[in-house]
């Protein structure tokens, strides 16, 4: 696992710069998004529409390149989409919207830092909607969306065999959208789409450190994929939701929410007492 172990402080509340929500726009399927996120960022024929760049940036979060705090210079992220810089700011107006960068006046654009407090809010909102969005797929998915499900299961088992964490970590982030996408509830679908992204951006920060551990817990585990896609084959919704609860509660009970430096001098034995 080669990536670099973040600093687990918590930036400091930045105000962030409320803008206009823009309206919701439907993501392109999950396959073609994958499929974006495995080319050159800088292709040259086509013009990149700003959902092009928005998915590329969110591409990069879920698969743990750009990890919380890293800067996003306007420039550069023109220059690498061979955009105008006008074209940048929209988009990384919309990711604000969506917690997962923070705009800072004179500071510009940086890639997120949950804060202990947002991750837990965020894991809380997964429980709440996720058991559901299980029992809506069970209610609506085919067998052919139920076998897209698994192969993903065996494709990030193999991607782990094969040392490939980022892929790993990717398809693992998948498995949680796919279900949300059969579950055909596009509200609920949507609001997952930002939890999953912002749920990477937890990993990053608050995974342990310890190599093993830390492999374990920067992505949801294939066992317990697996476990759920049993109780999804027996359409045992109750079981399956059971299990994503579960599961996502380890999920977080993995994290390390202690500061850094949880080595704060005592101040007493430091001066010694005086008096
Ligand atoms: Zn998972």
């Amino acid at each position: 696992m080669t990536t670099v172990r973040m600093a687990k402080k918590a930036a400091s509340p930045a105000k962030k710069i409320t803008a206009p929500v823009k309206p919701p726009r439907i993501s392109p399927p999950l396959a073609s998004r994958v499929q974006a996120a495995a080319e050159p960022p800088a292709a040259a024929a086509p013009v990149l529409s700003d959902n092009d760049i928005y998915d590329r940036v969110v591409s990069a979060i879920l698969d743990h390149r750009l990890p919380p705090g890293t800067k996003l210079v306007e420039d550069k992220l023109a220059t690498a989409f061979g955009v105008s810089r006008t074209r940048i700011r929209p988009v990384l107006v919309r990711l604000a919207n969506e917690q997962v960068v923070t705009l800072t006046p004179n500071r510009g654009a940086a890639i997120a830092q949950p804060t202990v407090q947002e991750a837990r809010e965020v894991f809380e909102a997964r429980r709440m909607i996720e058991p559901r969005l299980v029992e809506l797929f069970i209610a609506n998915a085919t067998p052919a969306d139920i076998a897209v499900l698994s192969a993903g299961i065996a494709e990030e088992e193999a991607a782990r065999l094969a040392g490939d964490m980022r892929r790993a970590i990717r398809l693992a982030g998948d498995f949680h959208l796919l279900i949300a996408q059969a579950a055909g509830h596009q509200t609920l679908g949507r609001i997952l789409r930002e939890l999953v992204s912002r749920t990477s951006l937890i990993l990053m920060t608050y995974s342990p450190s310890h190599t093993s551990e830390r492999e374990e817990a920067t992505a949801c585990g294939c066992r317990e994929h697996q476990a759920l896609i049993d109780a999804i084959r027996l359409r045992d919704a109750r079981e399956a939701s059971r299990r994503m609860l579960e599961h996502l509660q380890r999920l977080e009970s993995q994290l390390e929410f202690s500061p850094p430096d949880s080595t704060t001098p005592d101040l007493v034995s430091l001066f010694g007492r005086v008096a």
